[in-house]
């Protein structure tokens, strides 16, 4: 197959080789056309959290096929929207109530950084429209939302001085950081609207962790200056981290929620933006001028809906919580003794997500076809090596990533001098 006019995605078009063609996706796997399969460490972007082509979330969106693929969200609504945005009002902490649907995990940031802006304009005060964010994070590719992805090191660094220019923190860990970040809260906190994290993982800036304690006192510096605050749990969310949401392992209910990614369980692009009453409430007036005037046209799209509810079914009636702690387990006992390969700077492991740091970047388009002569597909990125499988991928299936990545990450070291 040739790309004829197809663009890629992060892809430098002149180098990158020609991609493997999938012709058909079930459970931890992707068949290719030339007969081989790949055994899947990736979920296509930690999506596919029941495994590729679950039957389940497959009959639910030919049932909505047949009867309402699409209809406009604008003075009409549908069963499945509002089935949907009562049960993740339900499913979320506190009162975190208020769903409003998009198509994809950046638009929905740019949503809540909106929402977040106008509460305050809203309550009268017109000052507090920037946005306190951190090193090492990536909100999406939206203009936005990129504002807030680290701006040096950050993959929209070229675009550094054209975004909107933020207020950009180290993510504290340590007593002199705290006291550092405190400072910095403190001299922005009249024009900040919000802080905005990936709550417990920093994943596509680098797969950083840090501790529900640290995130805990964060929002509790944030919210003694009064800014609002924003979780994106695009990549959190869904069990990836142990919890369905990463916010429970840090008691917090914030006051915005992003969910996108493993929202249909992988099978089709739909993205939300969840508030707290109080956000909610700003918005109540006579006027349309205090509303939320945004409308993605295939906002709330039946098919991604009915996706999304049966994706929550599945999570009610199969044991994806305790799958994800079997695999956190085996990540743990493979990947840790990978720390004595040369050029290995960390191993870490939180939930299903396994990271392998290396000292350096490697030549990352060699790596990703040596993973691929490996029978695995898997995308390392930076000086990052990670398995972020679906869940229901068995330990046999595991067992064949996590020996790809220890072999390759081997060889990789022994051509170092
Ligand atoms: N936020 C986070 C935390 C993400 O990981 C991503 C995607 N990698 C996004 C936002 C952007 O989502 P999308 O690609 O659906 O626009």
């Amino acid at each position: 197959m040739t790309l004829s006019h197809l663009w890629l995605p992060y892809s430098q078009m002149q180098t990158v080789p020609l991609p493997k063609t999938v012709i058909r996706s079930e459970g931890a796997h992707l068949h290719l056309d030339n007969g081989d399969h790949l055994v899947d460490g990736t979920s296509s972007w930690w999506t596919a959290c029941h495994g590729y082509s679950h039957p389940y979330i497959r009959a639910a969106i030919s049932a909505q096929l047949e009867q309402l693929p699409h209809v406009m969200l604008g003075g009409l609504v549908h069963q499945p929207v509002v089935d949907l945005s009562r049960r993740l009002a339900e499913l979320l902490p506190g009162d975190l109530d208020y769903v409003f649907f998009s198509e994809s995990g950046s638009v929905s940031v740019e949503i809540a950084m909106k929402m977040a802006i106008q509460f305050w304009i809203n309550n009268g005060i017109k000052d507090r429209i920037r946005f306190l964010s951190f090193e090492n994070a990536y909100h999406g590719d939206t203009f936005a939302a990129m504002s807030v992805c680290d701006p040096k090191k950050g993959m929209h660094r070229m675009l550094t001085g054209v975004l909107p220019e933020q207020i950009v923190a180290t993510l504290p860990r340590s007593t002199i950081e705290f006291a550092a970040f405190e400072k910095l809260v403190a001299a922005n906190a009249n024009q900040a609207a919000a802080l905005i994290i990936e709550p417990l993982v920093q994943a596509a800036a680098g797969m950083k962790f840090h501790e529900p304690e640290d995130l805990a006192r964060i929002v509790e510096i944030a919210r003694h200056y009064e800014l609002l605050i924003i979780f994106d749990e695009i990549t959190t969310g869904f069990g990836r981290t142990g919890t369905m949401f990463a916010c429970e392992q840090a008691d917090i209910v914030p006051d915005i929620v992003t969910l996108a990614k493993a929202l249909t369980g992988g099978m089709l692009p739909l993205a939300a933006t969840v508030a707290r009453q109080d956000v909610y409430d700003s918005f109540l007036s006579e006027s349309i001028d205090q509303a939320l005037v945004h409308g993605p046209t295939f906002c709330g799209n039946p098919m991604g809906c009915a996706a999304a509810n049966a994706s929550l079914d599945l999570f009610e009636s199969e044991p994806r919580l305790e799958q994800v702690a079997t695999i956190a387990d085996q990540l743990e006992e493979f990947l840790v003794p990978c720390l004595d390969i040369p050029h290995v700077a960390d191993v870490r492991v939180k939930g299903a997500i396994g990271v392998v740091q290396l000292d350096r970047v490697p030549d990352l388009t060699a790596m990703r076809q040596r993973f691929l002569r490996e029978g695995v597909w898997l995308r390392p990125f930076e000086d990052i090596v990670y398995i972020m499988p679906p869940f229901v991928i068995g330990s046999e299936d595991l067992t064949i990533l996590t020996d790809a990545v220890t072999r390759v990450v081997t060889e990789w070291s022994e051509t170092i001098c």
